[in-house]
């Protein structure tokens, strides 16, 4: 350790007490960090199991032109993800833009008119309401000047299609509420939803155990009703997946953990057969469903980044493990707490102030190796309420299993700190973002 925070001081101007503090930090966690390790190893051999029983070979990274009728690359890239999340079938598609479009597409795919959906992990992400059209009576069924959303913000929504939404919030414990959630399941309820990830929430992400009991729950009422679970920032963090322990159909982005950093665009949905011959309807239109859609030369990227993931997601989970356990070192609250189980990549760290929040995310993005030198500032970005600053120097466009930072400019200034293609940069982004701190005046040490 001694060689390489030496280095940091020399060529990073890095001050002493930032890398003791940090280093007592890492080694504290060794125990923590060879856990990871351990579930890692399974997850890789997961993925290598989808791709050898799968035949996976050369000709798939080929890709057809026009309709992309019988393109073997793309139903190659969906039989290894239908294999590494135990599920019947799956839509991985470079046009799925992001992630709330693969989850919009499931949901609009998935419920009809009258049929009733239920979000069971409280409010859902911020991108997520504009597509329900903000719930009535909450805080978000309104603009920046206080004036109540009308009509013409609901247009295409959830509740445009004259589907029923329903929220069911967690628990005192910031886990699910089985009770409340049994009570609220009506005839009518079509899906269960579940989020997994914290999102821009003071939450910790939902446990699998918690994920499984919810699916126990619903289906023990009806096996009719679709246990839908947005698993975002989840994959290969454990060694199961809920769409193996029965999770009807599951969504995520391809530029967060399964993209493993080289997929340049996408997302996926898994699960029942029936249900992704549904949405895929929605995706393209009844009638062509999955059997269409160009793969544009990307088979070979979501494959390699599909095999690297679990890997990626061990740098991330272990930069996580550290950024937690340095500010909670320092006395910031942070969730989850430094010693907690996880269930997604996400540190969450209460800052307080507006200040100490945009001067970590910036000093995030200049630890990043794509424009370091630039500053990000708070700005109005689409389907969020509040300005986000974002710190995303990354090779792929705005992709967060890279090192990056962001914050709603919100009370209580809550900043989310993910990502790391390598541990050893995730490392430099705790690194780098406490002498900044530590510079400006912003925390002592
Ligand atoms: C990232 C994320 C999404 C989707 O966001 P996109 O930016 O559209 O990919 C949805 N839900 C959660 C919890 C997320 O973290």
């Amino acid at each position: 350790m001694t060689d390489y925070n030496n280095y940091l001081k020399s060529e990073f101007n890095i001050d002493g007490k930032v890398l003791d503090l940090v280093s007592r930090a890492e080694s504290s966690l060794a125990e923590r960090f060879a856990r990871i390790d351990d579930t890692t190893a399974i997850c890789q051999m997961k993925v290598l199991k989808a791709f050898q029983d799968n035949h996976i070979n050369a000709t798939h990274f080929d890709w057809s032109t026009g309709y992309g009728y019988d393109d073997a690359g793309r139903d190659a890239v969906e039989r290894v993800y239908s294999s590494v999340f135990g599920t019947e079938a799956a839509l991985v598609r470079p046009n799925i833009v992001n992630g709330t479009h693969a989850i919009a597409s499931t949901l609009l795919g998935l419920l009809r008119p009258g049929d009733e959906l239920i979000e069971v992990t409280g409010t859902p992400y911020d991108t997520l309401q504009t597509v329900i059209g903000r719930p009535d009576g909450s805080a978000a069924n309104k603009r920046g000047d206080g004036s109540l959303l009308g009509p013409d913000d609901f247009k295409g929504t959830i509740r445009d299609y004259g589907i029923i939404y329903k929220e069911v919030a967690l628990g005192g414990d910031l886990d699910i509420d089985l009770d409340a959630i049994r009570k609220a399941v009506t005839p009518k309820t079509r899906v269960v939803a579940m989020q997994r990830s914290t999102g821009y929430d003071w939450r910790p992400a939902i446990s699998l155990e918690s994920l499984k009991k919810v699916n126990e729950l619903v289906h023990g009422i009806s096996k009719d009703i679709i246990v839908m679970l947005d698993n975002c920032y989840g994959e290969f963090v454990g060694t199961v997946e809920p769409t193996e322990f029965g999770v009807d159909v599951m969504a995520g982005s391809l530029i967060k953990n399964p993209g493993g950093g080289l997929a340049l665009s996408g997302g996926y949905i898994v699960g029942r057969a029936d249900l992704i011959e549904q949405i895929s309807y929605r995706l393209t239109c009844p009638g062509i469903g999955a059997e269409c859609g160009l793969t544009f030369g990307q088979n070979r990227n979501v494959l390699q980044g599909l095999f690297l993931a679990p890997k990626v997601v061990n740098a991330a989970l272990k930069g996580a493990l550290l950024a937690g356990s340095v500010y909670s070192m320092l006395g910031f609250e942070v969730m989850p707490s430094a010693d907690a189980d996880r269930s997604d990549i996400i540190q969450a760290i209460k800052f307080g102030s507006a200040e100490r929040t945009v001067a970590f995310c910036q000093a995030v993005q200049s630890a990043s190796p794509i424009d370091s030198y630039v500053s990000p500032m708070p700005w109005d970005m689409p389907g969020y309420e509040d300005q986000v600053v974002m710190a995303a120097g990354a090779f792929v466009q705005g992709s967060s299993i890279e090192l990056s930072a962001d914050a709603p400019l919100r009370e209580p200034y809550i900043a989310y700190f993910q990502g790391g293609l390598t541990y050893e940069h995730s490392r430099f982004g705790v690194i780098k973002s406490l002498d900044t701190l530590y510079r400006k005046g912003l925390v002592t040490l």
